[in-house]
């Protein structure tokens, strides 16, 4: 017994320290290691395999609404940034630039990708010359950097790992159209792939792109009532066409401006699994994404014929897709109980003589804990049905935490009441960066995102006519 508490307590509790709970979650399962230069992380192969589902996930999505993949270059020219007044603003502190190859400094420094607006600008300009090029809809799977000051793995590092995709209509409205139905794939993806329940909505001015005309967002509620932004989709109107000379011939004969829209997500997206469904014994990763499915322990492996039946049944699931590991390692039982707890597999199945004999298996959930007893000759079938029942539970158990824990605020003092206590917060806003800003001095929490179709009559700060509803919560 020693031995399996040891293991546990060598995680930090999620309620009184969660920061080094996450710290501790992401090293110990393997997911991530520091890397050399500060600020930068190692993805490990545990860690990357998420990455490896979410990216197919998404991938078959994307190309489900006519979007083609491709590859621009990580170097930019510098001056490319300057053509769009606030990108260039917005994103000038983060800009890591070269300014010395081959040994000799550069005609023009040329910046390491923060963001691709600006090439992938340059290029559509090119490629496009009539209404016949439209829409063009382009995604880049690829690493981007922006310098911060403080990291932490997954949630904010100097490079990460992202897919941006750029695409270009002839209309304003089918561009804000394309924009919202980006936003959409993601909630859906969050929600059933990730098991995240996310709000989506429209960002302040404050809050928005740099160079965007509307910034919506997709937010989550992490484990301490902390917020994360998920997700990003931008409406940018012809701010970029027009900086970048996107024009096209319409059927009308005319020379015309185009509109463009771009749309993320990232591997932050790991750190927001890990906060949403973590708990003391360690990550929980809904079945979708989870590198491994479901883990076999053998019981009493050295008697006759445990790991020959344990091998079968990891072979006839595998047959039918279902991601399996046999743990036929020297470590007693609930050793592996504990590594793969921690470890976040979803299903675990205990197999032993008795068992065997009996035609049965034990299959224990992560998320719940719960133990149940299935016959072996229908083990197919019932592992895949516990694995969406698992899945579908994980989306719901988030619900819950997370509606609990979303506030209203009439003033000043409740939105500090709400976010100290780890909720998010709604609260009417009168639109005046002002007040938004008076919000952030005073508790911390940023807007979020408009809470839509709701109405409040006065601002939470000034007392005026409420314009909006937002949603205030401190964020990762
Ligand atoms: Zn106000």
């Amino acid at each position: 017994m020693a031995k399996e508490t040891q293991f546990v307590e060598q995680i930090a509790d999620i309620e009184t320290d969660f920061p080094q709970w996450y710290t501790d979650v992401v090293l110990k399962t393997k997911l991530v290691d520091y890397g050399p230069v500060k600020g930068t992380m190692v993805i490990r192969p545990y860690g990357y395999a998420i990455w490896e589902n979410i990216q197919k996930e998404l991938d078959s999505r994307f190309k489900k609404d006519g979007v083609e993949n491709a590859y621009f270059p990580l170097l930019i020219p510098m001056s490319f940034f300057t053509k769009e007044a606030e990108h260039v603003e917005g994103f000038a502190p983060e800009v890591a630039v070269v300014t010395v190859a081959g040994g000799e400094k550069l005609a023009e420094p040329l910046a390491i990708r923060p963001t691709s607006e600006t090439i992938i600008g340059t290029m559509y300009s090119k490629w496009i010359q009539s209404y016949r090029d439209l829409p063009l809809k382009i995604n880049q799977w690829c690493n981007v950097m922006r310098w911060e000051k403080t990291t932490r793995p997954f949630l904010r590092t100097s490079e990460f790992l992202w897919q941006e995709g750029h695409t270009v209509h002839s209309t304003s409205e089918e561009a804000e159209e394309e924009t919202q139905k980006m936003l959409e794939v993601y909630k859906e993806f969050a929600e059933n792939c990730l098991a995240i329940p996310v709000i989506t909505g429209k960002k302040t001015e404050k809050e928005k792109f740099a160079g965007a005309v509307a910034t919506y967002g997709m937010e989550a509620m992490m484990h301490d009532g902390k917020s994360l932004q998920a997700g990003t989709s931008h409406y940018l109107g012809q701010n970029f066409a027009t900086a970048f000379d996107i024009q096209f011939l319409d059927k009308d004969g005319a020379h015309k401006t185009a509109y463009t829209t771009s749309w993320g997500v990232s591997t932050r997206l790991i750190g927001a699994i890990i906060m949403t469904h973590g708990d003391n014994r360690g990550l929980v990763l809904p079945p979708v994404v989870a590198p491994v499915q479901c883990v076999i322990v053998p019981i009493a492996a050295r008697k006759g014929g445990v790991l020959e039946a344990c091998a079968a049944l990891k072979a006839e699931l595998e047959k039918a897709g279902i991601r399996v590991v046999l743990d036929d390692s020297d470590n007693s039982p609930g050793w592996k109980f504990n590594e793969w707890e921690m470890k976040g597999v979803p299903v675990r199945i205990e197999l032993g003589p008795r068992d065997i004999e009996a035609g049965k298996m034990l299959c224990a959930r992560r998320d719940t804990l719960e133990k149940s007893e299935y016959p072996l000759e229908n083990a197919v079938t019932a592992v895949s049905e516990l694995l969406g029942t698992v899945q579908k539970d994980m989306l719901e158990a988030a619900r819950v935490r997370r509606d609990s824990r979303i506030v209203y605020a009439e003033d000043m003092d409740g939105i500090l009441k709400g976010v100290e206590t780890g909720n998010f917060v709604k609260a009417g806003w009168c639109g005046c960066r002002e007040c938004e800003d008076k919000i952030k001095e005073t508790t911390a929490a940023s807007a979020r995102v408009y809470a839509e179709g709701e109405t409040a009559e006065k601002c939470a700060v000034c007392g005026k006519k409420a314009e909006h509803v937002v949603i205030f919560a401190r964020a990762y």
